[in-house]
């Protein structure tokens, strides 16, 4: 492993009297045979106070991004800007279900270090300097059997933080290492813990789970970490609305699965960019199910219920709208029987976002029955576009024949430009041959003449 770590941590070990270790993903990682690359994240540790560590970190050229002198732990940055986490070999005390250990206390003793972690798979040290594995807890015997266990008495590890339930799902997703059935059940036993959890952290964790393929390039992990989710009976803490899915029948002839599990399933076919919205498409079934006995509305009332999610979750602005914007839209168009003039007129209102929206299209399909072949309405739509893109139909205003100088020119008052502007994009949409500055000016009169007095 030595070979595989930056030239700069080595040196910092070398620098250091007492030993420093990596310990955590990185070990975990490079023994499941994933390599170490650019973006490992290299968390490290030993028994040494802070200051032997600053004074060596300073010494080898390191910037001191932070130290937390109670949790023994210091944020350092190389000369690269690569940052590493460490900290201090020690022991936590915690109250039940924060985060935040309540009494902390340094050790010289590693197993008592590996016993305040969360897995024992994480919780196997490399020793820099002696170039060997310290393994006090089994964790390499857990990797080599592909398993997660926690450090101490599952029921216990878990009740003491309830970000190690969101750990779990997320790691297990990353690493392909399954729970034992002891950690299924202590997890079990404290889900409602993560009710404990601020908002922030809880996203943090479920984006990185939606986003575990990208890890290690298993296209199943997404999956894996969401069905773990549920059979803790975590997902139905974090994400009630969705879980009221859970055994929720759909009509047979279009669909395979209960409403929550071809949620899970869309994330599955999703791109990374949407899988918020695969999850939360169909958030708004249940609802409309619970309150009308139908599925009607439930585009509508999911982008309602999917805002109210994200919100909850602290998320950022544009995740949200565009969150809100595919779950309000991904039932248009469903059967098809949309006139071709509407879906032109339709591309060019939501052109930045067609895309995202033809890919939920697809996953939307492809998790109803497993089918992977192109979906109906994207192949409509797509062949509706290529057409549109050969006539060279606008789809922006800077791409239009007329701007609103022109418009202003030929009589159009200054206040209505803009709406005139949207208005003659959508004319151009019918047919790529309108984009013409004396016909789009001709037609802008039309409009003055006739519809723009009800503007
Ligand atoms: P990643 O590959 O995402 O960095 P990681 O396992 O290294 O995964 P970190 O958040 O970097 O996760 O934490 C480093 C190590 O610290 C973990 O491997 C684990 O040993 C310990 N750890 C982190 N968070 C917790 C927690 N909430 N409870 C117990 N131990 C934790
Ligand atoms: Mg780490």
């Amino acid at each position: 492993m030595k070979n595989l770590l930056p030239q700069n941590l080595i040196r910092l070990a070398e620098g250091c009297a007492s030993p420093l270790f990596v310990v955590g993903g990185s070990v975990r990682d490079f023994l499941l045979g994933y390599p170490l690359g650019d973006k490992t994240d290299y968390d490290i540790t030993s028994p040494m106070r802070e200051e032997e560590l600053l004074s060596a970190a300073e010494k080898c050229g390191f910037l001191i991004r932070a130290v937390y002198r109670h949790t023994g732990t210091v944020k350092l940055e190389d000369g690269e800007g690569r940052g590493y986490e460490f900290t201090r070999f020690r022991s936590d005390k915690y109250i039940r279900g924060e985060h935040t250990p309540s009494e902390t206390f340094f050790t010289e003793d590693i197993s008592l270090d590996a016993r305040r972690r969360d897995f024992c798979a994480n919780a196997v040290y490399y020793d820099i300097k002696k170039g060997c594995f310290a393994d006090p807890l089994g964790g390499m015997e857990d990797i080599r059997r592909g398993v997660l266990r926690t450090v101490r008495e599952a029921e216990k590890v878990f009740s003491e933080d309830g970000l190690r339930l969101m750990r779990l799902a997320r790691i297990s997703a990353e690493t392909g290492l399954s729970p034992d059935e002891e950690c299924l059940a202590g997890a079990r036993q404290n889900a409602s813990l993560i009710g404990d959890i601020a908002p922030e952290r809880i996203f943090a964790e479920l984006r990185l789970l939606l986003l575990s393929d990208l890890k290690h390039g298993d296209a199943e992990a997404p999956l894996r970490g969401l069905l773990i989710l549920k059979e803790t009976g975590v997902l139905a803490k974090v994400l009630p609305e969705l879980t009221l899915g859970d055994g929720m029948e759909q009509k047979r002839a279009y669909h395979d699965h209960d409403v929550l599990t071809h949620s899970l399933l869309c994330v599955r076919h999703a791109p990374p960019e949407i899988r918020f919205a695969a999850l939360l498409h169909d958030v708004g079934k249940p609802f409309c199910m619970l309150r009308d006995g139908n599925f009607h509305d439930h585009d509508r009332e999911g982008a309602r219920i999917a805002e109210e999610i994200l919100l909850r979750f602290k998320a950022p602005r544009k995740l949200i709208e565009e969150t809100v914007f595919l779950t309000l839209n991904h039932m248009c168009d469903f059967d098809c029987a949309m006139r071709e003039g509407k879906v032109r007129r339709k591309i060019v209102r939501i052109h930045e976002q067609l895309p995202a929206l033809l890919a939920l299209k697809q996953a939307d399909f492809s998790a109803c029955k497993g089918d992977l072949s192109p979906a109906p309405t994207v192949v409509k739509w797509q062949n509706i576009l290529i057409k549109m893109q050969e006539e060279g139909v606008p789809f922006t205003l800077r791409e239009l024949a007329v701007n609103g100088r022109d418009l202003k020119t030929a009589g159009v008052p200054e206040k209505l430009t803009g709406r005139m502007l949207d208005e003659l994009l959508l004319y151009c949409a019918a047919d790529g041959s309108r984009n013409g500055h004396a016909h789009l000016l001709r037609h802008a009169r039309i409009l003055m003449k006739s519809e723009m007095r009800n503007w």
